[in-house]
């Protein structure tokens, strides 16, 4: 922690110790960063021990910069890339970034351009005096990943502002010593949906996460408690999403609207996911009549806003908060929240939604961390009955029951998030296929997957070894497998609907929206037809309500619009089927394992997001198992940490 005038001085001393020869101009707060600008920035990076050193007298996040006066003209800087670079490194597109001076380069092979110990990139900086950032090029492109880029780059003068004034903000000099470290449950405690945590240092205010709750249009029950005196925007310092599903990020554009100016930390995956499930939250409610909360301008504010965090990298969000992302294996991008608070004060972990154990397409989450108090845990799966079967049987049960389908002449219609379940459905069916365990049929993808998938082939480095391997290894990448087929317009779908056996992957996941419903219109009426839910239904939902009818022996019934706009009430005839042990989410044995498992033990454990009886019933068995005090929030409820 630091006190008025302290952290200034020390600037003043870092920049006295570093070589004349660098001619550094200006060092600068750019968001939770340091930045050195400098006319020969290449001093500093040759010797970077000079850097290892300013970053630990300072404790905080560095970074070199050139100043624009010595950065050469964008269209000669690129003639002399295009000379350094081999052309086997197959450059896609250069772009330059003159807020911060960096140059983004896509390429096929990234490594090439880097070259060997970053040789290459070095050079490139002597030269032209723009830093290069390799990506890799996508074997094919999204939509939502350009957006952003692209947001970020013509509004730089904007982008340029609010990096500074977060910068101003979280180097501050404290005013408070200590007044306690309170947290408010906003929304997602007793329930799912609407997750919104207020963590208030008495310094600082922290909010984790802002969604919505899917299963709701009550303005008073499907938003995060934002009206609470608690909460004023104005002195909010940062927002910290942990992934991308709706009830967890849904409401964040709100904030934008409502007048916050502040960051949002994400991992790099969950920013452009958001975006895109954002957008399709508003279109929804557009189309089915309702005003969205916001639109596009607040969704582009929230870009131009966002700082995309690595997992690991440990980085000051405010004058005496610390946070670290770490993987959290729910979906792609997903993360656990580590705050550091006031010098070791206190420290909480976040789960978000996690999962304790390997999926197909991630790592199970990170249970170890430097310090630990107070640890917040999600509960979705946390009652008595939530025990999964093992991995291999649900994949042999999904496999069985699409081939007696098939063989029967039925169609299968999985409704899947288009984040996660789908994706994983999609690497089993292409695997069980090729091994010719599942029938070979068409599968087609409607609504957004298929943009997902891009974002997951753009981002390999978040999912586990054997599917990383996989997509770097162009031709094998399991999102372009031959047996998918994307439905490219809605006409299609009557086509298939009355077409031959096949797989219908859709959104949404719980039937609220999205081409999923149309098609249970079309295939409802039959039973040679099955309808395979693979994600946890939130009550209110309409799949909540199918599954409820057949629990008591029902057959289902759904309203549904018909085609002449009508409302109809359809009879759910097709055979229908949970399964549930691919979930993202961890079921109640792998939460207890987590408890066990994680390091150091938290002497403290709030459990969240899940209904009720499932969280009181699990808080009850921790509290017996590990002696730990374990408390279950009610929305608008607040607990003093510290
Ligand atoms: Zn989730």
């Amino acid at each position: 922690m630091h006190r008025i005038g302290e952290f200034e001085a020390k600037i003043r001393g870092v920049l006295e110790r570093l070589p004349k020869e660098a001619e550094v101009t200006r060092v600068e707060y750019e968001g939770p960063r340091i930045a050195i600008y400098a006319k020969k920035p290449e001093v500093l990076l040759e010797q970077s021990y000079l850097i290892t050193d300013i970053v630990s007298h300072l404790r905080k996040r560095v970074v070199v910069r050139s100043d624009p006066s010595v950065r050469m003209s964008e269209p000669e800087a690129e003639k002399i890339i295009k000379e350094l670079i081999p052309p086997e490194a197959e450059v896609e597109s250069i772009v330059f970034d003159p807020t911060i001076g960096e140059v983004y380069i896509e390429a096929k092979k990234p490594g090439m351009v880097i070259g060997k110990n970053g040789m290459l990139l070095q050079e490139i900086v002597k030269r032209t005096r723009w830093r290069a950032k390799v990506f890799r090029a996508p074997s094919y492109p999204s939509n939502a990943i350009r957006q952003i880029r692209y947001q970020h780059l013509s509004e730089t003068k904007e982008r340029e502002r609010i990096l500074r004034t977060v910068g101003e903000r979280i180097f501050r000099p404290l005013v408070i010593e200590h007044r306690g470290i309170r947290l408010v449950a906003l929304g997602g405690s007793q329930q799912v949906g609407r997750s919104a945590f207020l963590v208030d240092t008495g310094e600082s205010r922290i909010l984790l996460d802002c969604g919505v709750n899917p299963g709701t249009t009550d303005p008073r029950e499907a938003f995060p408690r934002l009206d609470l005196d608690e909460l004023d925007l104005s002195e909010l310092d940062a927002v910290v999403i942990t992934h991308a599903h709706l009830d967890h990020c849904g409401f964040l554009p709100f904030l934008y609207k409502y007048g916050y100016d502040g960051p949002v930390y994400c991992s790099e995956p969950t920013l452009s996911l958001m975006v895109l499930l954002q957008q399709d939250y508003i279109s929804v409610l557009n189309r089915e009549g309702y005003r969205p909360p916001y639109d596009q301008r607040d969704i582009r504010s929230e870009i131009l806003h966002a700082i995309p965090l690595r997992y690991g990298a440990v980085t000051d969000i405010a004058p005496d908060v610390r946070l670290t992302l770490h993987n959290a294996g729910h979906i792609i991008g997903s993360a656990i929240v580590h705050l550091h608070i006031g010098d070791g004060l206190h420290n909480i972990v976040y789960t978000g939604d996690f999962k304790f154990a390997k999926t197909t397409l991630l790592d199970p989450a990170v249970s170890t961390f430097p310090r630990a108090e107070t640890l917040i845990m999600e509960a979705t799966y946390g009652g008595q009955e939530d025990v999964m079967p093992p991995r291999k049987e649900v994949e042999e049960k999904v496999a069985h029951l699409i081939n007696e389908t098939i063989k029967e002449g039925g169609k299968v219609l999985l409704p899947v998030l288009a984040v996660g379940r789908a994706q994983e459905l999609l690497v089993i069916i292409n695997e069980y296929m090729r091994r010719g365990e599942i029938a070979e049929c068409p599968v087609y993808i409607d609504g957004m997957i298929s943009e997902v998938n891009a974002i997951h082939t753009a981002y390999p480095e978040y999912l586990q070894r054997e599917i990383r391997d996989l997509i770097l290894h162009q031709d094998l990448n399991p999102f372009q497998s031959e047996f998918f087929e994307q439905v490219t317009h809605p006409s299609k779908r009557p086509e298939i609907a009355e077409g031959g056996p096949c797989i219908i992957m859709a959104t949404s996941g719980m039937l609220e929206g999205g081409p999923a419903v149309e098609y249970l219109r079309y295939l409802a009426h039959n039973p040679k037809n099955r309808l395979m839910f693979s994600c946890f239904q939130i009550a209110g939902t309409r799949g909540r309500s199918i599954l409820n009818s057949i629990k008591l022996g029902r057959v289902p019934e759904v309203e549904l619009i018909g085609e002449n706009g009508r409302v109809e009430l359809v009879q759910v005839k097709m055979k229908v089927d949970m399964i549930d042990g691919l979930s993202g989410h961890s079921d109640r044995k792998q939460l207890i394992n987590y408890i066990k498992r994680m390091s150091p033990k938290p002497s403290r454990i709030i459990i969240c997001h899940g209904e009720k009886g499932k969280c009181l019933g699990l808080a009850s068995s921790i509290q017996h198992m590990f002696r730990a005090p374990v408390w279950v929030p009610d929305v608008t409820e607040a607990i003093k940490l510290a």
